[in-house]
């Protein structure tokens, strides 16, 4: 009987400090082959060889592709995708209205997971949001949100998310705060305040290996399935996985 054959990746923003983590957890993990890297000047990243930006139409062939680059990087990530119908698994944050309609339309002949955050806790915590502002719909929500000083987007992705989140059930925005310090891997405060008392959810991560775990679990879920827009939560959460 021979062993299943392992996912082939294609890992782009290799050279970043997420790009590496998936590069390192991959290369220990035999369910995934690392088939090409992709960093915006190509060359070696702890001895991987990676395709510079322009150059990946020339990558080998790859089963997923998992992207955590910068929004200007993601077209050529997506269309890549698209021209070779491999799966797409994108944590890039900053993206614009343009580039979510074009992955949802993408979504029709391959299959798509985006987040804005790739850890188990956070699927969590969203779901304890959703219950929160449900429960308490008269309460002053607000998010705070605090990233290393190198983090260019603000309010972060997982904020603007939980953010989502709140709005579909109370029909209004949360109000947003955003703090940019030293080395801080990511911090989501969710505070709903009444009269007289104050609910707050929070999550700290503070080892961005969790992302890297998450979206290579992503990776491993949507091989080989229909195209589609899938929801990390429904797969990170899914009881039968
Ligand atoms: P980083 O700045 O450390 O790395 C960016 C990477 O993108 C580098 O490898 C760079 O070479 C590459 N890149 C830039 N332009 C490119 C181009 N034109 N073509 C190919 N590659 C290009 O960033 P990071 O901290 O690793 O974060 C990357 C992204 O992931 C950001 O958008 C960040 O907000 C997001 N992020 C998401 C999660 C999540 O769970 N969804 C977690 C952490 C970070």
């Amino acid at each position: 009987m021979s062993a299943t054959a392992p996912i082939r990746l294609l890992i782009h923003g290799a050279s970043g400090r997420m790009g590496r983590a998936l590069l390192r957890l991959a290369a220990d993990n035999a369910r995934f082959e690392v088939v090409a890297a992709a960093t915006r000047s190509g060359g070696d990243v702890d001895g991987t060889h990676a395709l510079a930006a322009g150059r990946i139409a020339s990558a080998p062939g790859f089963d997923v592709l998992v992207d955590f680059s910068l929004p200007a990087a993601f077209d050529a990530a997506l269309e890549l995708c698209l021209q070779r119908g491999g799966a797409l698994v994108s944590g890039t944050t900053g993206l614009s209205d343009a580039q979510r309609t074009a992955m949802d339309a993408a979504a029709k002949s391959i299959p798509v997971v985006w987040s804005a955050n790739f850890s188990l806790g956070v699927a969590v915590l969203n779901e304890l949001v959703r219950r929160a502002a449900s429960a308490l719909p008269g309460w002053d929500c607000d998010i705070v949100e605090t990233h290393h000083k190198d983090k260019l987007d603000a309010p972060s992705g997982t904020a603007l998310s939980l953010g989502a989140t709140i709005e579909a059930v109370r029909g209004s925005k949360p109000h947003y705060e955003s703090l940019r310090v030293g080395d801080v891997v990511g911090e989501h405060l969710v505070q709903f305040t009444g009269i007289g008392e104050r609910l707050e959810l929070i999550h700290r991560a503070t080892d961005r290996d969790i992302f890297a775990r998450g979206a290579l679990e992503a990776a491993a879920c949507v091989n080989g399935k229909p195209p589609a827009r899938y929801r990390l939560a429904d797969l990170l959460l899914d009881p039968s996985r």
